[in-house]
């Protein structure tokens, strides 16, 4: 576990006591214990001590924390569900961890004009089923949908496996409420499809990762619940045949709601792990591609699923799979959903490097990963949102990595970037850039870019008092 020792914030007795008052007692916890947990989130083994933490129950009660902070120069890290993998929720100049779990109501759900107003802690699964019950469909959740919070995804612009098809949760948010570092209360937007009224500050807070502001709510646009959904797994013999398949796919214009490739570096660590009979998992197959499709009426569904079929066929053969019940459908996407699983089992961990390339880019992206990883003995393991360009590319090392094992790790890490950044790529297809991946700004971003950002946090957050240290310096 690392924890790294940084200057401890003297927190002055009148704070505690204001937080204690506008807070009430029981949600301003100094036990260690408890203060552990939130010292950490998904980022490799992360960790970092603070002083407290804070559970408001409103916006307004953050307003006071923020007025509060800002007043006596606290730093406060706001923190959703923890499940980050950059590293945005950990609090790196101690001060306050400041949790969303007690904003954690659905305000309401408005059938006529589609859209959700929703606290901005309530778990990500639990809104997919409230809107699912009304007939609409939150079609982007992330993965980590049972335990990711709304406001964390807003303030990552998570993606999600059906991304290909509808978007990221940047094209469902419409209106966010929002803590400003100096304790303003705004609304971004409005609650209407159609908006060209000033700035977007909606969309500037989308993906600005808690350094901006906090958000107390948000309004999502819905889409109809889509009625009809089954799964394809096609196994290639030549990843270049599946990533062929995959462009294919594209140009038909059939719009798969998922399209993942699993490359066989991948498919052998999660066979490995799973230890059991997988579907098309065999010597022969050195890929796998994943599809869902959903559409509003059978016949569609079908119409797409000959055509996908006839497209997968042409560059596997006869290596494909149909599956249209739950249990099925586990089956098929049991491989995938095991990797993550796999990649940190025994003495492992992981680096995830989410990179977007373009799509024509995907295979030689690929392909150079590969000689990277061998050219410095680094184990990766490939899979993800081929559609979108968005591949996890998983460096695996020992959990007790030696000092000349991390250095052949952030080498690579680097040289990954360089290619995906020359070849028209971006650092982060969902990711964020948080604590982690903020060396790597100057590689995407000029000098102009990068101070106008830090203006902009400037404008915001004068005294830099919200998640310091991340983003941008
Ligand atoms: C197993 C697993 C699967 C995953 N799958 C996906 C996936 O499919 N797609 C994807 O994009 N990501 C995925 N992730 C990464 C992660 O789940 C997402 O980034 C998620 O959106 C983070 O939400 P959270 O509530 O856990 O945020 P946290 O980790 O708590 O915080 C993330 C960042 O948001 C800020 N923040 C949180 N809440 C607020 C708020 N209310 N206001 C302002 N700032 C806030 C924090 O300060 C931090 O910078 C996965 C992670 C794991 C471990």
């Amino acid at each position: 576990m690392i924890t790294t020792t940084n200057n401890a914030v003297n927190l002055p007795e009148i704070v505690v006591a204001t937080l204690r008052t506008i807070c009430g007692d029981r949600y301003v916890i100094t036990d260690t214990d408890i203060l552990y947990g939130y010292g950490k989130d998904e980022t490799l083994d992360l960790h970092f001590p603070f002083d407290i933490l804070v559970k408001p129950g409103t916006a307004e009660e953050i307003a006071g924390i923020l007025q509060l902070c800002n007043e006596h120069r606290i730093p406060v890290t706001p923190r959703g569900g923890g499940s980050g993998v950059t590293g945005g929720a950990l609090p790196v100049e101690r001060g306050i961890v400041l949790s969303l779990e007690r904003l954690n109501k659905i305000v309401g759900i408005n059938t006529v004009d589609h859209c959700v107003t929703v606290e901005s802690g309530v778990v990500t699964a639990d809104l997919c089923a409230a809107v699912q019950e009304a007939g609409l469909c939150f079609p982007v959740p992330p993965s980590s949908a049972a335990y990711s919070f709304v406001g964390g995804n807003v303030a990552e612009n998570a993606g999600s496996i059906s991304s290909c098809k509808y978007g990221t949760t940047r094209q469902y948010v419409l209106n966010l409420q929002v803590v400003l570092p100096t304790g303003e209360i705004i609304w971004t937007g409005a609650n209407v499809m159609k908006n060209s009224t000033g700035f977007n500050l909606t969309q500037l807070f989308t993906g600005s990762e808690g350094v901006l502001g906090i958000i107390t709510q948000v309004v999502y646009r819905l889409i109809p619940a889509p009625k009809h959904q089954l799964s394809l797994l096609a196994g290639f013999e030549k990843l270049e045949d599946a990533c062929a398949a995959i462009v294919a796919i594209k140009q038909s214009g059939i719009l798969p709601a998922a399209v993942e490739l699993i490359c066989r570096n991948a498919m052998e660590v999660a066979a490995a792990f799973l230890a059991e009979p997988l579907p098309l998992v065999t010597d022969q197959i050195n890929a796998h591609v994943l599809l869902n499709l959903e559409e509003r009426s059978e016949n569609r569904l079908m119409e797409a699923m000959e055509e996908a079929g006839a497209i997968l066929e042409k560059y596997t053969g006869e290596n494909i799979l149909t599956a249209t019940t739950t249990k099925e459908k586990e089956q098929l996407w049991k491989l995938r959903f095991n990797i993550g699983a796999a990649l940190t089992s025994g003495a492992k961990k992981y680096r995830d490097i989410d990179i977007a390339v373009p799509l024509s880019v995907l295979y030689p992206y690929i392909r150079q990963v590969e000689a990277i990883c061998a050219a410095h003995g680094v184990t990766v393991a490939c899979f993800g949102h081929a559609l979108d360009g968005n591949l996890h590319t998983m460096l695996q090392f020992n959990a007790q990595a030696d000092a000349a094992e991390e250095k052949r790790v952030a080498q690579v890490v680097a040289e990954i970037y360089d290619f995906a950044l020359a070849n028209g790529g971006v650092i982060s297809g969902e990711h964020g850039i948080g604590l982690l991946q903020r060396p790597f700004m100057s590689k995407q971003f000029p000098a102009a870019q990068l101070a106008l950002m830090k203006d902009i946090k400037t404008l915001f957050d004068p005294n830099g008092i919200l998640n310091p240290g991340k983003v941008v310096l």
